[in-house]
């Protein structure tokens, strides 16, 4: 794939890394990246028609979704009916194991992934093709340029390989770029630290709770992270690295730039974030992006928040049209300093459509109660709980503090989060390490009858 010798001028710089200085080149592909947005839509509707041509009548799923479906213009794809993952999830259920959204021969397809599923449902199976599987691997070479991450880099993963995708395809990008890959699967964590460090490893790839686990292990090792190669970190499966209290904890304790990339298994890696490290950039030259009000499904003006929907356009074996993610973003369409064309997420995902709770009149995401918890070092874990009292939604926060924390934290924790929720929300210490501990898809908020 392309890529070009341009060097960005460095954005903000949390550590004493010269990170941008190592950055081997910024983009990678430029020519789709610097489209203007005209060229970008006209490049994105010719790939959707060609899409169409592609899957009917030969995706059943899709061919009873959108026979009659004609798509010249944008007008015409704002029409077409979107797709939920309860469809999905009914239509395996009803056409097992696969369901119907096959557009060839199972004999086609060379990976099978699922998603993580959750309580009481079944996880959803994908499968990729070659060229859909190559597709994966390109979308993260995105992800990787935009973190500065090419050849001569050592990325580690420190992670336990499963059925997960993000990172088998984030394993699959380093080709890409020409970077060196280090499983980390089998590993205890403080086994993962020290093959980081023999192995002089410049960026770490693994969920933004795993990396707080690493760098709580690193310090009662004694380990100097600050000061090791790892110049990025690159996080995926939960939205942590755009909250900026988690984002900042990881880079002063790793001295390395914190990346977040956003991504679906059933969907693909759809953003990544640039050196500029203002937002999540929406891999626009693979996708489709829209944003629809989540109660009536209208499409939303530019720059209003909603629920983000995606169509992808490289995955013709199992494509998703307009695909509901659940995922609450405001897209921000103003230049980026990094040179992209690309839109971004302001501040990432902001929260999920369904996660939020209401509580005495207050919206809250549980994103941003841990944004305000991650603001105190010595809360090493916690659990949010959400019940019922007397027909009203309550909630309380559980802290599992470092050892040797004095009592007063549950009372400072909960001043601040009055301050910034305008909620009072009870706080407990619970025994240090009490609380599980995560390293993918970590499950903080119970919810109880
Ligand atoms: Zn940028």
């Amino acid at each position: 794939m392309a890529s070009q010798g341009r060097r960005y001028a460095s954005g903000h710089q949390l550590c004493s890394k010269d990170v941008s200085a190592q950055a081997p080149s910024a983009f990678f592909d430029p020519a789709t990246e610097t489209l203007d947005r005209r060229q970008l839509q006209d490049r994105q509707l010719r790939r959707v028609r060609e899409l169409l041509d592609e899957i009917v009548p030969r995706n059943p799923f899709y061919t009873r979704k959108l026979a009659q479906a004609r798509v010249e213009s944008w007008d015409d794809f704002r029409t077409l009916p979107l797709t939920t993952k309860a469809e999905l999830a009914a239509d395996q259920v009803a056409t097992p194991p696969y369901g119907t959204n096959l557009t060839y021969p199972l004999d086609r397809y060379v990976k099978l992934h699922q998603t993580s599923g959750t309580t009481g449902k079944a996880p959803i199976r994908v499968l990729d093709t070659e060229q859909s599987w190559d597709w994966w691997a390109r979308c993260w070479g995105h992800v990787y340029r935009g973190a500065g991450v090419g050849a001569g880099d050592r990325v580690f993963f420190a992670f336990s390989f499963g059925p997960f995708i993000g990172f088998w395809a984030a394993y699959e990008g380093t080709r890409k770029v020409g970077a060196m890959t280090i499983p980390g699967g089998g590993m205890q964590t403080d086994q993962r630290l020290q093959a980081m460090l023999d192995n002089d490893v410049t960026v770490l790839c693994c969920t933004p709770t795993y990396a707080l686990r690493m760098a709580e292990a690193a310090e009662r090792l004694g380990l100097d992270l600050a000061h090791s190669a790892v110049k990025a970190t690159v996080h995926a499966g939960e939205p942590g690295a755009s909250i900026p209290a988690v984002k900042a904890r990881i880079e002063q304790v790793f001295g390395a730039q914190c990346h977040d990339h956003t991504g679906m298994t059933e969907l693909g890696a759809t953003g990544f974030t640039c050196q500029a490290q203002d937002g999540v950039h929406l891999i626009e030259s693979e996708f489709v992006f829209e944003v629809i009000d989540p109660r009536t499904g209208a499409v939303l003006p530019p720059g209003e928040q909603g629920e983000l929907v995606a169509t992808n356009l490289g995955r013709a074996g199992m494509p998703l049209f307009r695909y509901r993610t659940g995922d609450l973003v405001r897209i921000n369409h103003t230049p980026c300093p990094c040179g992209r064309t690309f839109a971004r997420l302001a501040g990432g995902i902001l929260g999920r459509a369904d996660d939020m709770v209401v509580v005495r009149g207050v919206n809250v995401f549980p994103s941003a109660i841990e944004g305000v918890l991650r603001e105190f070092p010595e809360v090493s874990e916690f659990r949010i709980e959400v019940y019922s009292e007397r027909e009203m939604t309550e909630l309380r926060v559980l802290l599992d503090p470092q050892p040797g924390t004095p009592a007063g934290l549950a009372e400072q924790v909960g001043e601040r989060l009055h301050d910034r929720l305008l909620l009072r929300v009870p706080c407990e210490l619970v025994e240090p390490g009490s609380l599980p501990r995560f390293e993918l898809k970590a499950q903080r908020v119970i919810r109880r009858g």
